[in-house]
């Protein structure tokens, strides 16, 4: 038996009381939350810090450390965090450019611990069925429609319209770490138009084409503007009948059959992962949906839509 990692959190907001706070309680054989470092908020019951520097100075003890705040403030963060010996969990995305990803990767091996890269819709249920399903039926198509309304899921958010938040991106990437995560073959961005606000510098709608060197093509939609029934699904063609993943990967359909799946445990699962490779000694970053996203805002044609206000 091993004693629980002592964690600590940094970056408290709406995710963290969402998801982080029940899924390390879920994980109590392997994680004890023993302080939070964030300039406005708290977690009852937990020693607070306002900033990262005082929480490292005052509790050396801490072992490691979840990073949940907008993508644009977690490299400073992370290397102050890895620089004083810490595991390091990052929130999706990982950050704001791929090339401090890449740094962070290389400073956590030279210090000998481990740095994960979260992707939370991976560990959806359905998305390891659809990906053995794919993997024995060669897939010939996929369409991915991920349209949702940012002002029910992002109210007064202004980090994710500035520059590095991602805009429809910050949804749009966890339909990437799916695509990614199943398909057998990488595939390429071909073509891409992204719809920008004219007051924002984040994109709210974006239209993308991708293929793979054996003309497997992918076609992604995805929109912030969308009121009514919420839309996470990819439709997959394939040489023998259709993979249907709804509600972000928590429903699937095989030939038109609803699949059995286990109860959705996304965060839980994050944080098992993270235990696993810090016992293993490894990291784990893939940083393949952030490329995806990279990859468009480069290719992509800009075309200014309406301005958005909240
Ligand atoms: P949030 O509530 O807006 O932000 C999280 C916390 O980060 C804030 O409460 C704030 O805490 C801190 N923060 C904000 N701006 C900061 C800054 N300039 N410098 C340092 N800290 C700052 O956002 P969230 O929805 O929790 O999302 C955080 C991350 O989790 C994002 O990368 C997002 O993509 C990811 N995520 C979110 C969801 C979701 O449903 N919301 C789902 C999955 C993943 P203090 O003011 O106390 O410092």
């Amino acid at each position: 038996m091993t004693s629980p990692i002592k964690l600590a959190i940094v970056g408290v907001g709406k995710i963290v009381y969402d998801q982080h706070v029940p899924a390390i309680a879920a994980n109590a054989g392997h994680f004890t939350l023993v302080a939070t470092a964030s300039r406005n908020n708290t977690i009852e019951n937990i020693p607070s810090f306002p900033t990262i520097e005082a929480m490292l100075e005052a509790r050396p003890d801490i072992e490691a450390v979840s990073l949940c705040m907008p993508p644009q403030y977690r490299y400073a963060a992370a290397h102050k965090a890895l620089a004083a010996g810490k595991h390091v969990f990052m929130e999706k995305p990982p950050g704001a450019t791929l090339s401090e990803v890449a740094d962070l990767e290389a400073f956590a091996a030279k210090q000998g611990v481990s740095l994960f890269a979260s992707w939370h819709s991976r560990y959806a249920p359905g998305v390891q069925p659809a990906k053995a399903y794919l993997a024995a039926n060669a897939t010939t198509a996929m369409h991915v429609i991920w349209k949702e309304d940012v002002r029910h899921w992002h109210p007064n958010q202004d980090w994710i319209w500035q520059a590095g938040g991602l805009g429809v991106f910050d949804p749009g990437i966890n339909a990437l770490s799916i695509v990614t995560e199943i398909l057998p073959s990488a595939v390429f961005l071909t073509k891409a138009a992204l719809e920008f606000p004219e007051n924002r510098d984040a994109p709210i709608a974006a239209d993308l084409h991708f293929q793979d060197a054996a003309g497997i093509k992918v076609h992604a939609e995805f929109d912030w503007r969308q009121t009514g029934p919420q839309s996470w699904d990819i439709i997959v063609t394939t040489a023998n009948g259709e993979v249907r993943l709804a509600n972000g990967g928590a429903r699937l359909w095989i030939n038109g059959a609803e699949q059995q799946l286990e109860k959705e445990a996304e965060y839980p699962s994050l944080y098992q992962r993270f235990a696993d490779i810090i016992r293993a000694g490894k990291s784990d970053v893939d940083v393949a949906p952030l490329r995806h996203v990279a990859d468009a805002f480069m290719l992509g044609r800009r075309k200014v839509v309406d301005a958005f206000h909240d």
